[in-house]
């Protein structure tokens, strides 16, 4: 049967010709794909560009499919999650881990050494206690009971055995602070296995640019944290990752005081002061966690860290709504020459 084709091959002519008419439809075809889904409490995004549309729109619905699969993996909101099950057991004996988990809190723990102790994962013996839509916070007792089980040094991993296990009984973590991060560099990581060059993967206030936006960079707004839908600031990047952690993501107000989603782990309140920190870098991994943390930290101390990390720069927006820049980032004003 083979021989058969051989001998009925069409010769080269021909053959050019439909390679010709393939290359052209193309080039016609190449166009840009994108979608926006609500997950894991927030809006998870794709946008690419693709020589072949569908094979980008398959790429798109990997991206959407490993999104999911990581949340699965790291939600406190799913009984049958890994996180969930160390939070039941790890007080009790060791819990065996995923490598991709553990390899992820360890990153957490090194970034906890990194921030002395303002990103914390196991914030979420006290973070529990809210349920920001139900507008419900903990009381000063129980965040007086709970606060000092707010300490990444509580938390052991056993490399060589893959466990993790918790030093005290109520110890929980939550990657909230960083999982988004995680989700949109694992995304970008595929895209560019498939071949794509240009894309924007975002997970709420986290994104990672692939490329540029072909021969323009991308631009990406740093919103006005009290006016939504306005933006104060906005970046030329590519080949970047951008994430902003913010006071109005998630919060209600009661008696003039907002209390949202990002704890000082030294007092087991929402962190006061910052209205958005912004950081920018190589990772998103780094990046979200980064946010969370200047955040915490506050301007002085957040700028002085990132003062610190060659590869990584930050914006701040204070309570005041004055901005602030770190070392290597210049004001508008000054770029212009004023
Ligand atoms: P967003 O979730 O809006 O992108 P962040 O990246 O700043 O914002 O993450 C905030 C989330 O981080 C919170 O919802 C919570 O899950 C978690 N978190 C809160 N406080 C801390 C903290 N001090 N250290 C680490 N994670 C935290
Ligand atoms: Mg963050």
């Amino acid at each position: 049967m083979n021989r058969c084709k051989t001998k009925h091959n069409p010769g080269l002519g021909p053959r050019l010709a439909t390679l010709l008419v393939l290359a052209l439809s193309h080039t016609a075809l190449a166009e840009w794909v994108g979608d926006a889904r609500p997950m894991m409490g927030t809006e998870v995004s794709v946008y690419l560009w693709s020589d072949d549309p569908e094979i980008g729109r398959q790429a798109l619905e990997e991206v959407f499919n490993e999104a999911s699969r990581i949340d699965h993996l790291m939600s406190t909101y799913k009984d049958e999650s890994e996180i969930s099950k160390i939070n039941r057991d790890a007080a009790d004996a060791p819990v065996v881990v995923s490598s991709e988990l553990f390899r992820l809190i360890q990153r957490s723990l090194d970034i906890s050494v990194l921030t002395r102790g303002a990103f914390d994962i196991t914030y979420d013996s006290v973070g529990q206690h809210y349920d920001f839509r139900a507008h419900r916070r903990p009381d000063t007792a129980t965040v007086e009971a709970e606060r000092g089980l707010i300490n990444y040094q509580l938390v052991k991993l056993d490399k060589a055995a893959g466990t993790i296990s918790f030093d005290r009984a109520g110890v929980r973590i939550n990657l909230g602070g960083i999982a988004k991060g995680y989700v949109v560099e694992r995304g970008i990581d595929l895209l560019r296995q498939r071949g794509i060059e240009n894309a924007i993967v975002t997970a709420g206030g986290d994104s990672r640019l692939l490329g540029d936006r072909r021969g323009r960079p991308w631009m990406v707004g740093i919103r006005d944290p009290r006016e939504e839908g306005e933006v104060t600031i906005s970046l030329p990047l590519a080949d970047e990752a951008i994430s902003t952690s913010g006071d109005y993501e998630r919060y209600f107000d009661e008696d003039g005081i907002r209390y949202h989603h990002i704890i000082r782990p030294s007092t087991g309140a929402p962190a006061e002061g910052v209205h958005s920190a912004t950081v920018i870098g190589p990772d998103a991994v780094m990046t979200d966690a980064l946010s969370t943390s200047v955040f915490v930290m506050g301007v002085d101390d957040g700028l002085t860290l990132i003062g610190t990390l060659p590869d990584y720069e930050s914006i701040v927006i204070d309570a005041a709504g004055r901005v602030f820049y770190s070392d290597g980032l210049m004001p508008p004003d000054t770029a212009a020459g004023e």
